[in-house]
């Protein structure tokens, strides 16, 4: 197949518009038919607390499930996971870990039963699964808000309804979509996965329309029966912000200080807060992820990713039903972290503040810490206002998320300096 750019319609510019794609676009991702939100069950509109002592349930057994139980138990409430490893990172956290595939409803609901609540640490929860388990408890973000999340064009066509600003986009399922596409947007693009894409996966960057052929081999020919593609306009960015913020029962929203992050091939790599953004960025950015939580009817924890563009606007990128791992330094950070948070409003409980006490710094472990030998822990933490958490890997592939180190210290340049020299200790040099 030979791609070539259809010269019909200049592209737009860089960025999404304000206003809805033209009606009829069959490849705006604004004209896909989005089934109307769930009615809300019984049990998802209970208002009585859940108080400690109950169970929760988190689907899914990675490091955010491990940091979410023990947030949890530390509050005196039993945490039971779902994962279909036995050794996941939470089975060293909760309570009980119930080994068995998230994609059966019938089997979710006989394990949730006894949940007096449930939450989720990654948002690839079959939405079948979560609707069912909402039937019988609480499920807290919503499965809607999993619905809409889990796919980015369902995402996309829930900022562009909302009129937040978000990078221009449209939907691609077929080779001639994916011409007209490129036509529409222009080049540099991306061409994504709609869903299970993270930490850059299911990604192929256009630079130049021969670019095309590798991107659709990549990704055009195995997305049959998938939920397709996106194709995004590059962001020539100044900076990339996420703004972790929780919403409780009530209504009522708590928003983090904005943190700066730093990729180092597609996946996380540093994020400092605060910002040091000017302020006005920092407000809005903070607005805004308190109206996406509350359009979206998020009770939970949800991060909101954005592209800082070079003439100070914000572009959102992608919204996360979850804390974030450009979060965890609000642990060591902020007054309440996001975990605790995440417990508070899953349970209905009053959310806790978010004030940040200290300027701090994360830095992710990958597999790639463990390049020249196991690393060297001791001369990490001798590293002042360094701390340490592993999530009880045992493989450390490179790109894997072993662990992160936060440095908390009197300025974010400190902090940042701290966790980069801790880190690099560990590894031996290995990782700068
Ligand atoms: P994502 O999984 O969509 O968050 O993409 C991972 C990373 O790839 C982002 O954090 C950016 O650094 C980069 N990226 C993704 N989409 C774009 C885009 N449209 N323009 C520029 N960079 C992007």
């Amino acid at each position: 197949m030979t791609f070539h750019v259809l010269p019909s319609r200049p592209p737009p510019p860089g960025d999404s518009p304000r206003l809805p794609p033209p009606v009829g676009d069959v490849n705006s991702v604004s004209s896909l038919t989005i089934p109307a939100n769930v009615a809300p069950d019984a049990v998802s509109t209970a208002t009585a607390p859940v108080l400690p002592g109950r169970t929760l349930g988190v689907l899914g057994g990675g490091q955010l499930g491990a940091m979410f139980a023990a947030a949890a138990r530390r509050m005196g409430y039993r945490v039971e996971a779902v994962s279909d490893h036995a050794d996941c990172p939470a089975a060293r956290t909760c309570d009980r870990v119930h080994v068995d595939s998230l994609d059966d409803p019938g089997r979710l609901v006989a394990i949730g039963r006894s949940f007096a609540a449930a939450t989720y640490e990654f948002e690839n929860i079959p939405v079948a699964a979560a609707r069912a388990l909402a039937a019988v408890v609480p499920v807290r973000p919503g499965p809607e808000v999993l619905f809409t999340t889990q796919d980015r064009g369902r995402e996309k066509a829930f900022l562009d309804r909302h009129r937040f600003a978000c990078v221009s986009n449209r939907m691609v399922r077929s080779a001639a979509e994916f011409n007209a596409a490129v036509a529409a947007i222009g080049l540099p693009a991306v061409l994504k996965t709609a869903a299970s894409g993270y930490d850059g996966k299911g990604q192929v960057r256009l630079g130049v329309a021969a670019d095309m052929e590798e991107a659709w081999t990549a990704l055009g020919a195995s997305m049959v029966g998938t939920a397709g593609l996106v194709l995004e306009g590059w962001i020539d960015f100044d900076c990339e912000i996420s703004v972790v913020a929780a919403r409780g029962l009530d209504g009522a929203t708590a928003v983090f200080e904005p943190s700066l992050n730093l990729h180092h091939r597609h996946i996380l790599d540093l994020s400092v807060a605060p910002s040091g953004l000017p302020a006005g960025i920092v407000a809005e950015a903070r607005r805004t992820a308190s109206a996406i939580l509350e359009a979206l009817g998020v009770v939970g924890v949800a991060c909101v990713e954005f592209f800082v563009t070079r003439d100070g606007r914000l572009l959102v990128n992608e919204i996360a039903p979850r804390p974030h791992n450009s979060g965890h330094l609000t642990i060591e950070a902020c007054e309440t972290s996001q975990f605790e948070q995440q417990v508070r409003a899953v349970c209905g409980l009053p959310l806790g503040s978010t004030r940040q006490t200290s300027p701090a710094a994360m830095a992710n472990i990958l597999g790639d810490c463990w390049e020249r030998g196991e690393p060297d822990w001791a001369a990490a933490l001798a590293v002042p206002g360094v701390s340490l958490h592993l999530y009880g890997k045992s493989s450390p592939r490179a790109g894997r998320k072993m662990g992160h180190l936060t440095a908390v210290a009197a300025t974010v340049d400190e902090a940042l300096a701290a966790a980069r020299l801790a880190r690099s200790r560990a590894s031996r040099g290995a990782v700068v």
